[in-house]
């Protein structure tokens, strides 16, 4: 077979875009595939924080140090729209309590918060908007010969070896490919109907987004609030470098919707955030809310991701499953991917333990009609 140059990526998620960039920087033609918008779904609503060095111990550890060092020079590299930065991060817990809150450790913290320790230095943490990183790539992809499509991939079309050679869309349009890559997050579940892959789920999350200017300093935190109830949450804080303070809490595991333009938060859930909020920290209680959101993250049945060839089918790839951290891991990932499908193997990253093989494919079956 010749080296494909011509890559159909389904997905405009953070994969999605960095397998497209890592692609496009190759001298290759993807041409990502998007049905809803480019960073419409968790790439856009993510905390976008990253560590060097959290994933130790676990597979992951190598595609996420790679990652981190890529984070870097792709902020550098591309003028850093994304607001990159290093910070400090921190871990403690807070209980609700009644009355009014003084200040505490911090001026923008309540008394309500203790501060346990550090977890992360400027050498080992950092942040990024998720939205802005994920279209940023996507338009550097562009200018390099990258093209963005709107639509829905519903098929994938066979040469005659049974081989993937692009996808079909909703309104019947073939998109041709010398390789196709399912980067679709928790919606790659759907591609079972048409390759032989894992299960893939999404877990909700939910966020808030306050305009916070100064008030609150360039560190990040990872909290155990436990609420009124007694119940515990463990919200994550990250002020961004455009005077912003992203905000989340409170996991559900109300079923992915079919669409994702159609995906709501649950009922409640924000009433949940804004009052810790109130409770943990004066500077959030007082700054406007921007952005109400929920979103999905993509995990597989092990927890890693699934980053490779699809077994028995040239030219189909997958990459997707990475649950807490696509947004670090996307660069790396992207990477690989451009390597797996131009070179025939990764090596920047030992990607083995994210084959798609090694998790049973599900029966489509099983999926009901969608
Ligand atoms: C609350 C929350 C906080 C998080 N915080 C962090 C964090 O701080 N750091 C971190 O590293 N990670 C974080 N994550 C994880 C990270 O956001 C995800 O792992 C990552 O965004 C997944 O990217 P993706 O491209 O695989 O999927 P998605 O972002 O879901 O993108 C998939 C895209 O595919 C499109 N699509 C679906 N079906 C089709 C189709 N048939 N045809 C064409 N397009 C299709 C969708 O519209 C969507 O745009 C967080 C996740 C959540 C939910």
């Amino acid at each position: 077979m010749s080296p494909a140059r011509r890559i159909v990526i389904c997905g405009g998620g953070a994969i999605g875009a960095a397998t497209a960039y890592f692609l496009s920087r190759r001298g290759a033609e993807p041409i990502v595939i998007e049905r809803h918008e480019v960073a419409g779904s968790a790439s856009g609503k993510s905390g976008g924080f990253l560590a060097l060095d959290w994933c130790r111990g676990s597979p992951l550890d190598g595609l996420a140090r790679r990652s981190f060092a890529l984070h870097a020079e792709l902020a550098d590299t591309l003028g850093n729209p994304w607001g990159y930065r290093r910070l400090d991060t921190y871990g403690g817990y807070a209980v609700a309590g009644d009355g009014a809150l003084g200040p505490g450790e911090r001026p923008w913290l309540s008394e309500a918060v203790t501060l346990t320790g550090r977890l992360g230095s400027p050498e080992t943490t950092a942040i990024v908007d998720p939205r802005a990183f994920t279209r940023g790539l996507m338009a550097a992809a562009e200018t390099l010969g990258g093209t963005l499509r709107h639509g829905r991939a519903i098929d994938l079309v066979r040469d005659q070896g049974g081989g993937a050679r692009g996808v079909v869309l909703e309104d019947g349009e073939v998109v041709e490919g010398d390789a196709v890559v399912i980067a679709m997050g928790p919606w790659s579940i759907l591609a079972t109907r048409w390759l032989p892959l894992p299960a893939v789920y999404g877990y909700k999350g939910h966020s808030l987004i306050f305009r916070t200017g100064e008030a609150i300093a360039a560190e990040a935190l990872f909290l155990e609030y436990q609420e009124a109830s007694g119940e515990v949450l463990t919200p994550e804080i990250f002020p961004r470098a455009d005077g912003t303070t992203w905000v989340c809490a409170v996991s559900s595991t109300e079923p992915l919707p079919v669409d994702p333009a159609q995906v709501f938060p649950d009922e409640g859930a924000h009433d949940r955030l804004e009052a810790m909020c109130r409770t943990i920290s004066p500077a959030l209680a007082t700054a406007p809310i921007t952005a109400r959101q929920a979103c999905f993250r993509p995990v597989t049945d092990d927890g890693l991701p699934l980053i490779g060839a699809v077994l028995g089918v040239d030219g189909a790839f997958v990459a997707t499953g990475h649950s807490v951290w696509g947004m670090l891991n996307a660069p790396a990932t992207g990477e690989a991917m451009a390597e797996l499908i131009l070179d025939g193997a990764a090596r920047q990253v030992d990607v083995r333990p994210f084959a798609a093989g090694r998790l049973r494919a599900l029966d489509p079956k099983r999926l009901r009609s969608a």
